[in-house]
């Protein structure tokens, strides 16, 4: 079967024999506090039987589970890990220039979890630049690039529309960021700057609901993790139910360390232990360590050590080691350059097109400190470096014990002894 083959493809994790379930999913990642909220299950599911709980906006089962075992295969805490999508041969340009990696050694443990040796650098990079939009979106994030990528390719014709994150319409829910389809160069600049919360984005590939062509062309805007599920999803040729992950022609990942639970963070630490009038919020930031909010007006509301926040924090972030997005178009973060502009690592040659069709509406220059992209890169790795090892120390709850599961229920139908947990 076609998805036991791509497990085998992927990268000699160990994995159950057989059918996987959703339970299994949830057991060993949703339940066990371990999902990103990525929505790739969602995507991938063949049979559109996952969706989208409205209570805890994490995966749920809303029909039948067949057991065709993708979402455990795709989701980038379950069977994937992203060198998968990553192929060795990637040509690094920059500071390391040197990496070759040959995948030979699944017993290493920076194989396994990032696809290369720590000293892979940038990952490939065809230019690299500190980036200001001439015109600077109201509310965008740093230079107000990604937003002028975004409007210059929709002008060009190459994209229909942009899967980004605006703010919920949901009263009860201010400063939450959800996944929406933008068509428009308004709908785009509407959409500027920063939500630190997940948004479950892959969902949002289900275009029925959008007035699109036939064969659409969209870009998508994501965390590195919703990156990287984009990209293992297209290497393979099968139907996604309603996901239309092939209509992506172009991937824009934010660099990032960790994103949060939208309750936890903004209702709970800021609203209620600090008292935050979340109504008159005009922009959220992590930046050098700190977590910074400040008032419409321009009145600073909160500017603590980034740590103090960290109990609202996706545990799953913490086994996360791909800061900056190697697996897209092109990368965008605010390290590596001065305040108020963006830092653009060019990966491929359709973000190098996107690039230069946007490049009349940029001012640009060289990155002001590269080294700290390389920096802030070998952090995050060390993170999931020991965060894995943890998982792999006491053996959960990162896998389901098969063989104790073999041992007590036998090997022919697994389904029902999941089904009653
Ligand atoms: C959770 C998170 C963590 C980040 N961590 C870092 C970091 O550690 N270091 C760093 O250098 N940069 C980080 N960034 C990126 C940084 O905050 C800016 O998004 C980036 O510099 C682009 O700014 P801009 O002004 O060019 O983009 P803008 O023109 O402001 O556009 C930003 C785009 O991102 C989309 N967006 C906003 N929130 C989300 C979200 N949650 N998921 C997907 N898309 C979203 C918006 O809809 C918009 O299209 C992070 C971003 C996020 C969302
Ligand atoms: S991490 Fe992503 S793919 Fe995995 S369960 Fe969560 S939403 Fe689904
Ligand atoms: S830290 Fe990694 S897993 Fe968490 S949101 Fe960012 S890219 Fe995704």
């Amino acid at each position: 079967m076609k998805a036991y083959r791509i497990r085998d493809e992927l990268n000699g994790i160990a994995e159950p024999p057989g059918k996987t379930w959703f339970w299994e999913l949830e057991a060993g990642v949703i339940d066990a506090d371990r999902c990103i909220q990525c929505g790739t299950c969602v995507a991938v599911c063949p049979s559109n039987s996952i969706g989208v709980s409205e209570d805890t906006q994490l995966p749920e089962l809303v029909k039948m589970c067949t057991g065709c075992s993708l979402c455990w295969d795709f989701c980038p805490r379950g069977g994937f890990r992203y060198e998968a999508a990553w192929p060795p041969s990637t040509p690094v340009v920059g500071e390391a220039e040197t990496t070759t990696v040959e995948r030979d050694d699944p017993s290493d443990p920076y194989w396994r979890i990032t696809g290369a040796a720590p000293e892979a650098g940038l990952g490939a990079v065809l230019e690299s630049y500190a980036v200001r939009a001439a015109s600077r979106p109201d509310g965008a994030q740093d230079g107000g690039v990604v937003s002028a990528l975004l409007i210059a390719a929709l002008a060009a014709g190459d994209i229909d529309g942009a899967l980004v994150t605006r703010p919920s319409d949901d009263p009860d829910e201010p400063w939450k960021g959800v996944a929406h389809l933008a068509t428009s160069a308004a709908e785009i600049r509407a959409s500027a700057g920063s939500f630190y919360n997940q948004t479950m984005a892959l969902a949002g590939l289900d275009l029925s609901r959008y007035d699109l062509p036939a064969k659409p062309k969209i870009a998508v805007v994501g965390t590195p993790c919703e990156i990287q599920a984009i990209r293992a999803m297209q290497s393979g040729a099968w139907s996604t139910g309603a996901h239309r992950v092939d209509a992506v022609v172009l991937t824009i990942a934010l660099l990032c360390t960790k994103s949060f639970d939208y309750r936890g963070l903004m209702l709970q630490l800021l609203r209620d232990d600090r008292g935050v009038d979340i109504e008159r919020v005009g922009k959220v930031d992590v930046i050098r360590g700190r977590m910074i909010v400040e008032y419409r007006d321009g009145e600073m509301a909160v500017d603590e050590p980034v740590k103090h926040f960290h109990g609202a924090a996706l545990k799953g972030c913490d086994e996360c080691a791909d800061f900056l997005g190697r697996g897209a178009d092109l990368s965008v973060g605010s390290v590596g350059s001065i305040d108020g502009w963006s830092s653009v690592l060019v990966r491929t040659e359709r973000g190098r097109v996107a690039f230069s069709n946007a490049r009349g509406r940029l001012d640009l220059r060289e990155l002001d400190d590269p080294g700290a992209l390389v920096k802030l890169d070998a952090f995050d790795r060390k993170v999931a470096f020991g965060s894995l090892r943890r998982e792999f120390d006491t053996a959960a709850p990162l896998f389901i014990d098969y063989e104790e599961h073999l041992r007590t229920y036998g090997d022919t139908d697994r389904s029902p002894v999941v089904a009653d947990r």
